[in-house]
């Protein structure tokens, strides 16, 4: 049997953690769950991970709120902003039909940001 280095295993474990989340993550989001399994993973190898899946197309890299959120396809990324609180609710479009006439070319991900008074302000 092939001994697994330190850094193969630290892997697996990140990529394990990753399979899990279906939704945006930070990288600090990740290291927090990748930290209950094994401690000794600091956030520097997070951040080392996420770039290489970056390079490799396969993590994509959005500004959420003034700080890089990751998702693991091309998603659409929306923000509702509640002008009373400053919260982020995050929403998704699926269909992107009412724009396809004002676009000059074939849309492969999108970052919106709409802003308003949420549900729990309007109460
Ligand atoms: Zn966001
Ligand atoms: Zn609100």
């Amino acid at each position: 049997m092939v001994k697994q280095s330190r850094n193969t295993k630290q892997k697996e474990l990140i990529k394990n953690e990753l399979d899990s989340i279906n939704t945006f993550f930070s990288a600090e989001e990740l290291h927090s769950r990748v930290k209950k399994k094994d401690e000794t993973i600091g956030i520097a190898t997070i951040y080392r991970y996420i770039n290489e899946l970056k390079g490799k197309g396969e993590v994509f890299s959005y500004v959420c709120d003034r700080r890089n959120i990751y998702s693991k396809g091309q998603k659409s990324h929306c923000h509702f902003m509640c002008e009373k609180t400053g919260k982020i609710i995050h929403f998704e479009i699926n269909n992107l039909d009412f724009l396809k006439n004002k676009i000059p070319g074939s849309i492969k991900s999108f970052q919106l940001e709409v802003k308003g008074i949420c549900r729990e302000c309007q109460e």
